[in-house]
């Protein structure tokens, strides 16, 4: 299940690979969280329709709940898929970057095994994967003082 979902993010990021802008328009704002060679390497994809991997089995294993959840944003490994509606939202961005950085320091395979674990355990509201992002974009939203994201995903994973 694992590798079918890994080679559908592949793909999906393939097929939109040509429409993906870099984040380094963010550099200014997310200063202190987030490098300018991060931000450089992290894409956005601005899009009225999520995509989502929906396979029968996912289903089967229950995961419907999350293939229907209505979002504004979504990561797959280097590059996010967002709503025209969250684009002004710089707390969606902060959010979908933390998962970037989880996805870079768990990997591919490992970030999804991990996600699909922990939405099985835990729940969307309280996966730790979730509960880590909202929490760093509650506190940049708050104005928080500045933290690098990467040295607090990675003390948290
Ligand atoms: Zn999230």
């Amino acid at each position: 299940m694992v590798h079918l979902i890994s080679q559908w993010i592949t793909a999906t990021n393939q097929h939109f690979a040509h429409q993906r802008l870099p984040c380094s328009r963010f550099s200014g704002p997310f200063t202190g969280f987030y490098s300018p060679e991060f931000l450089a390497s992290s894409y956005y994809v601005v899009t009225e329709h999520l995509p989502k991997p929906d396979y029968p089995e996912l289903r089967a294993a229950g995961f419907s709940d999350f293939i229907d959840m209505p979002a504004s944003a979504i990561t797959y490994v280097d590059t996010y898929y967002i709503t025209p509606a969250a684009m002004a939202s710089l707390r969606t961005h902060f959010h979908e970057l933390v998962h970037v950085q989880q996805w870079l320091q768990l990997g591919q395979e490992g970030f999804i095994a991990r996600y699909m674990a922990e939405l099985g355990q835990h729940g969307y509201d309280q996966a730790p994967l979730e509960r880590m992002a909202y929490e760093l974009d509650g506190h940049f939203n708050a104005r928080g003082a500045a933290l690098p994201v990467a040295q607090f995903v990675a003390k948290n994973l």
